[in-house]
């Protein structure tokens, strides 16, 4: 992409309500904008970064045999109903009528009409299990809708809903998703911990949460530093213990001595996350309630046994940056990069300058690397700034030291500038990719 003919709307100010890296500079760096409370439009270089995310996901997920759908975002008010949801949900779920005055519901979560897709087209034990997943748009009416992309009204969430004939094969898909989950974010580059979530009546594993930890997640875990245990705090202190260490940054966390000690015998400490997947083992509460039955070996009806997976898609192009960044912008991760690799021109009037960016542009594109090229009349400073607001991992820089046959290339995440003769570039930059 020509930066010439992008466009990518970066500023030097972000909105005051932007109190967090992640939706200062992603708002800075023209990614997104906001379009009213928790409500963001995803300009080209955000849409870039959601889609490499969403590959992401859907790939892991089809590799482990689950199968996409995609449900109708407005659902009838029956459905929740007759789960009993529309009354406990509350004002979180967002209710419109049509001309008809019928009643309908802006999806916050998917379980009851995923129910009722399987139902009646699902007979018998010999067609489970089942793994549907859709990665589609979910409206909450959020109390506090802040940060950006972290707690957003609408947002886009990979939610996925398996079906059963037994608890034991359930379980396996829950660990299989457990497993599955650890692939995405690590491919997503990302620092991350699994942790025991509350799961009310469940109790024990039977609800896990995914965090990226950052200084600034609104999560407080508890978790050990020599095992990989970890707990989100609501499974170990009442409401009122949880809501203070909430309200704690994570320095003053910091300071605070834990009296239990991990199982394995280490010592545990607080540490703060965004989560960013929950898998849940759900048992028949929603496949009772709606009647959807299969036929066992012994043609008796029985409902499902079901587990529900979700992944928070939008909320993750904010996590990436919550914990890669530095005060001049964005870090992106090899995997979440909107362009790999970056050349600037820096004299545009200067022929050799030109013709090099021109031919190094060019093989960057035959190779199929995701590739920016600034060609812009502007100053090199102010398209090195650019560049470090925007994050790409690696910059290509084609100028002055060009006269003595020298080009740079700038890390992103180092800051180190390193010479390289203009014959070798390409080479060098495709190692490092
Ligand atoms: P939270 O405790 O953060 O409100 P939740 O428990 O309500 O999350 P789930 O219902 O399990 O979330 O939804 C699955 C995933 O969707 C979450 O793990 C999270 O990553 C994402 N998510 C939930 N609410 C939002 C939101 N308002 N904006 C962006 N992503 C969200
Ligand atoms: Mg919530």
């Amino acid at each position: 992409m020509r930066r010439s003919r992008s466009f990518i709307p970066t500023s030097k100010e972000a909105p005051s309500d932007a109190t967090l890296p992640s939706h200062q500079f992603l708002i800075r760096g023209g990614f997104i904008n906001s379009q009213g409370a928790g409500l963001y439009n995803f300009m080209p270089l955000g849409k870039i970064v959601l889609d490499k995310i969403r590959t992401i996901v859907k790939e892991e997920l089809d590799e482990a045999g689950c199968s996409e759908v995609q449900l109708s975002f407005v659902t009838p008010i029956g459905l929740w109903d007759r789960s009993g949801r529309s009354e406990t949900m509350g004002k979180e779920m967002l209710r419109i009528r049509d001309r008809h005055t019928n009643e309908f519901v802006l999806s916050p979560t998917n379980e009851e009409a995923m129910v009722e897709l399987v139902k009646n087209r699902v007979n018998s034990y010999k067609d489970l299990p089942v793994n549907l997943y859709q990665i589609n748009t979910k409206f909450r009416d959020e109390a506090r809708p802040r940060y950006g992309l972290l707690r957003g009204r609408e947002f886009l969430m990979k939610d996925g809903y398996s079906f059963h004939s037994c608890t034991e094969d359930m379980v396996r898909e829950f660990n299989l998703m457990e497993e599955t989950y650890k692939k995405i974010f690590t491919r997503l580059g990302l620092d991350f911990r699994v942790v025991e979530a509350d799961s009310g009546a469940i109790g024990g594993t039977g609800s896990k949460e995914f965090h990226v930890l950052a200084n600034s997640g609104e999560d407080t875990l508890v978790v050990c530093e020599e095992c990989d245990y970890g707990a989100n705090v609501e499974t170990i202190f009442d409401e009122e213990q949880v809501d203070a260490y909430n309200e704690k940054s994570y320095e003053e966390l910091r300071e605070l001595k834990i009296d239990k000690k991990c199982s394995c015998g280490a010592d545990l400490h607080f540490k703060k996350g965004i989560e960013v997947g929950h898998i849940f083992q759900l048992g028949t509460k929603y496949s009772a309630a709606l009647e959807a039955n299969f036929n066992d070996e012994n043609g008796k009806p029985r409902p499902f046994e079901m587990a529900t997976f979700g992944i928070g898609v939008s909320r993750l192009v904010a996590a990436v940056i919550e914990q890669n960044h530095d005060k001049d912008g964005c870090i992106w991760t090899k995997e979440t990069a909107p362009y790999l690799v970056n050349i600037i021109l820096s004299n545009i009037k200067d022929e050799e300058q030109v013709t090099l960016a021109e031919e190094l542009y060019l093989k960057f594109l035959g190779e199929d690397i995701e590739v920016m090229f600034d060609d812009r009349k502007d100053r090199f400073g102010f398209k090195m700034k650019d560049a470090e607001l925007i994050g790409y991992p690696y910059t290509v820089i084609i100028g002055k030291e060009l006269a003595n046959g020298l080009v740079q290339i700038y890390d992103r995440k180092t800051k180190e500038k390193t010479s390289v003769k203009a014959g070798d570039i390409f080479g060098k930059v495709m190692e490092l990719i």
